[in-house]
């Protein structure tokens, strides 16, 4: 992992994404190295030629950047992250994301967290004094062997169900994003989730950069509209008969 410690101009972005004012990213790139990944496209605006997955630039400014924005911002709710992993394994050594929390908490800016890893534990102290946040978990199959074939370097599915449970006996709120919709089997997943309040869906977008990884692994079933439409509403009407709210985004 190549890792570089750089200074960023900003640390609060605007954003136009639904139901988020502003988003924060305290890292470029990440270790999880999904290999849908979305947001491999900031290679192109940070002049990085390796591989997705395999550098990380550390924001070590963005929490004074952040301070100081704060003081003029207008309050609004602030998504961490949105093109990379808040709670990445460098997260452990660099404490960029609990270092910025620590900053929104002392602002009480809302704060919607989206990560796909079980080191957001260690922040519950900081979730349990913000006024609003919640804390979602990305759970995109049931199944731990598909997760290494699309997901080869982020925590197993089972620790992120485990964190999900922890944060709910804590009282922070939390929701699962089974998005994207990977290989998977909907009564499986469904019963792992037992006890989740809210869930968001989303297909598999940008299909073209994945069509290879699943051709190699004989799961080109797996990636056409159709099973993305079938498992999604499968997937919605089991959780509704359960009380769950559902959010299909696609
Ligand atoms: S965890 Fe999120 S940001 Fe990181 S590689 Fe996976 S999809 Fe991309």
């Amino acid at each position: 992992m190549k890792v570089r410690e750089v200074f960023a101009k900003t640390a609060l972005t605007r954003t136009a994404i639904s139901g988020f004012d502003y988003c924060l990213n305290p890292y470029v790139g990440c270790g999880h190295g999904c290999r849908y990944c979305y947001a491999n496209f900031m290679r192109r605006f940070t002049g990085h030629r390796e591989p997705w997955g395999t550098f990380v630039d550390v924001k070590v400014n963005a929490p004074s950047v952040l301070e100081r924005q704060l003081l003029r911002a207008k309050p609004g709710v602030v998504a961490i992250s949105t093109v990379t992993d808040p709670y990445q394994p460098l997260e452990r050594r660099y404490g960029m994301t609990r270092k910025c929390l620590e900053i929104l908490l002392r602002y009480q800016f809302p704060v919607n967290i989206l990560t796909r890893s079980s080191l957001c534990l260690r922040d519950i102290d900081l979730f349990k004094r913000f006024e609003q946040i919640e804390v979602g978990l990305s759970i995109t199959t049931h199944d731990e062997r598909v997760k290494k074939v699309f997901e080869p370097y982020s925590p197993p599915i089972s620790s992120r169900i485990k964190a999900l449970e922890t944060l709910r006996q804590e009282n922070v709120k939390t929701y699962a994003f089974i998005g994207p919709i990977l290989p998977l089997d909907p009564e499986h997943l469904v019963k792992m989730l037992e006890g989740i309040g809210e869930v968001l869906i989303d297909r598999m977008n940008y299909q073209n950069r994945v069509k290879g990884l699943y051709h190699q692994y004989g799961l080109d079933t797996f990636l056409t509209d159709g099973y993305f439409n079938s498992i999604g509403i499968d997937l919605k009407e089991r959780f509704e008969r359960k009380g769950v709210s559902v959010s299909m985004i696609f």
